[in-house]
Parts: C-alpha cells; structure tokens; sequence
C-alpha cells in the first residue's frame, strides 16, 4: 500500500525556524522578565501552585493560567533535567493504546497542542517518523488499536508480513511477526527541549516560575497525615529552605511530582507509585548508510527509511537515527526500584546486552554496532499504569498529578486540560484516573 510520507509537515515546524540553543533565553517579554527577576513573589501574583515542571506541570500551569488562574511554577531542579522522567532525549507520540480509546483519543488532542506549540514558538522538536507496530501471532492488543483507530478516525495502514518484509528490508522479520500496523502522522517528540518551550511559553503569559524544592504537605501544613480526617484547606507549602508559599485564601496546589511523588507523600503514595529504573541505548549506524535514520538532505530533511516502531513480541521498541544521535533501542521492561534523586545512572552490563541482543536479531545489519550513548531513567507506575489525576483526600485545594507509567509524555496536554476542566469547571473525575483505583499491587494494563 502506497503512501507520501512529508517530513517534516507543513503544520509542525516552520522551515525558517532555528531551535534556540536555550529556551530561555528567548523569553523577551519584558513584563515575564521582571516578573522573573524578582526574587520573592507576592501571594497577591499568584493563586494557583504548580509544583513539578515536567510534561504534566510545565502543561497544567499553562492551561491553568490560560483559563484565568494565576500560577507560580516551582521546580527542584528546573524544568525537564537530567532526573526527571521527562528529560529524556526523545520520547514517542503514538496513538495505538489496544482498547484504551481515552489514551488514543488524549494522544490525538495531544500531538494537536505539542503542534500547535511548536509552531507557534518555532520550535522544530517533533519528527514524524511514523510509528510502526510490529504485530505477532496472539497479539489482540494491535488489533484492538486498528478498531480504536478506524472509530477515532486515526490515520492509519496495515501492511502484511511480505509488505512489511519489502517495504523494510533492514528489519529482520522472525516468525514471530505476523503483520504491521502504521501511524503515518505520529513519531517522536525531543522531550527536554520541549518541556523547556512550554515552561518558557508559560512565563510569556505570565506564569511565575521558581527554583524551589517543596516539601509534602503533611508536614508544611499540619505535621500530620489528613487522610481520615474531613478535607482541611492547605494554607501554603514549604520549601527545604523554609520560606513559606502561600497561595492565598482561594489558592489550589497541584503537585506533579512524577517519579518523586511517593517522597512528597509518605504513606499515601509511595506504596502507590512504583518508581523502576530503565535503561536506553543509542547505537551508532554504519557510516554512509541512511537505512536508519532521517539525514539533512540540503535544506531538508529526508523521510526517514525507518519508522519509529513498537516491537511488543520482544517487549521492546526504538526510533530511527534523530538528529544524528544513534539507533534507539529501549527494553520496556520494569527495572529494580529506584530512587530519581540518588540512583546510579550508569548502564548495566547486562541491559547493554539485552539490547544488542536485540538489536542483531532485527537489525542484523546493526549487530556490531558500537554503542554511542546511554541513559538512564525512570518510570512512575501506578498500579495498572493509568494516570493518577485526582484530588488529594485529605485536602479541598490539593491536586495530585502524576504515575506517568513510561508513557505519559505524549499526553501533558491532555492532562493540563482534564486537571483545568476538574478544578475550574468542577467537573467530575474518571475513575480510571482516579486514586482509589490505584493499588499497591503491579498489574500493568496500559502501556
Ligand atoms: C526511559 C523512558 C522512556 C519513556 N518513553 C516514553 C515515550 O516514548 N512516550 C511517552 O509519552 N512517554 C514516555 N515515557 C514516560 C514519560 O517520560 C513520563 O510519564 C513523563 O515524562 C512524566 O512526566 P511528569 O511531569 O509526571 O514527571 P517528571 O518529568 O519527572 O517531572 C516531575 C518534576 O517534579 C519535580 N519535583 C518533584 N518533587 C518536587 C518537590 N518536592 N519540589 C519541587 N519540585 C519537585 C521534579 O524535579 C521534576 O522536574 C518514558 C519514560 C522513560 C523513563
């Protein structure tokens, strides 16, 4: 089955446009840069307390402030860094969920904003490679995707195995593959340097942020838990240093802590949010061979010979040749537990040789090929890897975000509008993101 595939597209990445070498560094509006420099903001600037500027807060404080809150952003270490989950290189924007239609139709409304954004900021940081899932036999999870798609109205092909077989020939086809399925409008997204424009586009229109590290509010507020108590109103957080952050008297907190939220809430979350370490590797392609990657072909770039795909047979996936990068090969299999503040980011022996593994069984032409680059993370599992995006129990104006599960990039837009939409309009939650269905027990649905 034929089709064009443009890349970069019309809508996404403006051909004129120069990926600033730091976001901030274009933060030209002169009110934001007052409102930066001042050290010590007034209650008075802000009602709303964002803390975590990863993909979920960096999107909620935007959409917060969008819809009228006035919001002061706080960050430990700063926006997207090298420990939190959404500071990876690069991270998959795909549809297919089996039959999880909310995350495909989240995805869809997602990639819309991602874009809208990357435009709007002339920021080039979404590729679309195409994503490719690589069905094999029993596999109801790819089948249940193609129905989700054909009702959403997703962009979609299926190729047979001798399609798939001609139309990739650098992939090694096993018996294990039966057929594939193609997102042609999906691909990958440059995570940090994304996280980096939201945060920035947040300060343009007037979000507050702050290099702070909070503590949870059991202790700032009452030195006790609140969880059987009737809901109590938090009054302010505190950061390690001290100094006291209060929202006012109509002031909401949202904590979008991701891996460390379990630390901001002993008892309540660190037995709910599982936090493993994972392991990414970027292999080096063979010098003069453009089978797999996306090269700058003068002024453009070239459609890449390989797509992004998503091998769940070998419960593995990877992206072509980014920005000149490597092969990226990652095994989607829960690591050991693992602290984000202090956990040792160097790769194992054994993750580099599952991963070549792999690698030489469907990229035979890659099976020597040298290791470029690592990197280690983490994902915050929830119980069945749904959200957690619900109100604290113990508190009326407290609002937890997070159990980002390895694949809530994608999806902050979304969850900066769901959050907004619970807290402005009141509306009600979804119980699949509720934290009653989160359990301390790991039997992992969604991925
Ligand atoms: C290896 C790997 C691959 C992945 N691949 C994909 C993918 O392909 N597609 C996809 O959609 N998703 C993917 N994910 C998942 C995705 O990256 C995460 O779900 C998402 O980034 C989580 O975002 P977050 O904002 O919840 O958390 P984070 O990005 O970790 O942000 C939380 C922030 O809160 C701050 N913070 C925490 N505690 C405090 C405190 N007390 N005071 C102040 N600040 C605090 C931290 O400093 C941090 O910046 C992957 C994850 C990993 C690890």
């Amino acid at each position: 089955m034929a089709h064009d595939l443009v890349y970069p597209t019309r809508n996404e990445t403006p051909k004129s446009a120069e990926i600033s070498a730091h976001p901030f560094a274009t933060a030209v509006d002169p009110e934001a840069d007052r409102a930066i420099a001042s050290s010590q903001p007034m209650s008075s600037e802000f009602n709303t307390v964002v803390i975590g500027a990863g993909s979920f807060g960096a999107w909620t404080a935007l959409t917060l402030q969008r819809r009228g809150r006035r919001v002061l952003l706080l960050d430990a270490y700063g926006p997207a860094h090298s420990r939190a989950s959404s500071g990876g290189e690069s991270r998959i924007i795909r549809m297919g969920y089996g039959p999880n239609g909310i995350y495909t139709r989240w995805s869809m409304r997602s990639l819309a904003l991602w874009q809208d954004l990357l435009a709007r900021t002339g920021r080039p940081l979404f590729h679309r490679t195409g994503v490719l899932w690589i069905s094999h036999p029993g596999d109801e999870y790819t089948s249940q995707s193609l129905n989700e798609f054909e009702q959403a109205g997703v962009p979609h092909e299926t190729f047979t195995e001798t399609e798939l077989a001609h139309r990739y020939p650098q992939i090694s086809l096993d018996q294990a593959t039966t057929w594939g399925l193609f997102e042609p409008d999906s691909g990958v997204i440059m995570a940090r340097r994304a996280v980096a424009v939201v945060v920035d586009q947040a300060i343009r229109e007037h979000v507050l942020y702050r290099c702070a590290a909070v503590i949870g509010p059991a202790d700032a507020a009452s030195g006790e838990r609140k969880q059987q108590e009737p809901a109590a109103h938090l009054d302010g957080v505190r950061t390690i240093d001290g100094s006291l952050i209060s929202a006012g008297s109509d002031g909401i907190y949202v904590f979008a802590c991701g891996p460390w939220l379990g630390k901001v809430f002993p008892g309540l979350l660190d037995e709910r949010i599982f936090v493993t370490r994972q392991e990414i590797f970027f292999f080096g392609t063979p010098a003069g061979d453009s089978r797999f990657g996306c090269r700058p072909e003068g002024r453009r770039y070239a459609p890449p010979a390989l797509p992004t795909w998503i091998d769940l047979a070998h419960e593995a996936y990877g992206m072509p040749d980014l920005e000149g990068r490597g092969l990226k090969v990652a095994i989607d299999r829960h690591g050991p537990a693992f602290d984000p503040d202090t956990g040792d980011r160097q790769p194992t022996a054994e993750g580099i040789r599952q991963a070549r593994d792999y690698l030489a069984r469907r990229f035979p032409a890659m099976a020597n090929a040298p290791l470029v680059e690592s990197r280690v993370c983490q994902y915050e599992n929830t119980s069945s890897g749904d959200f957690l995006l619900d109100g604290h129990p113990g508190f009326d104006n407290v609002w937890l975000a997070g159990g980002g599960s390895g694949h809530g990039f994608k999806h902050g837009p979304a969850v900066g509008e769901y959050l907004a939409h619970r807290i402005i309009d009141n509306a009600p939650g979804d119980p699949r993101f509720s934290l009653e269905t989160k359990r301390a027990a790991q039997q992992r649905a969604i991925f």
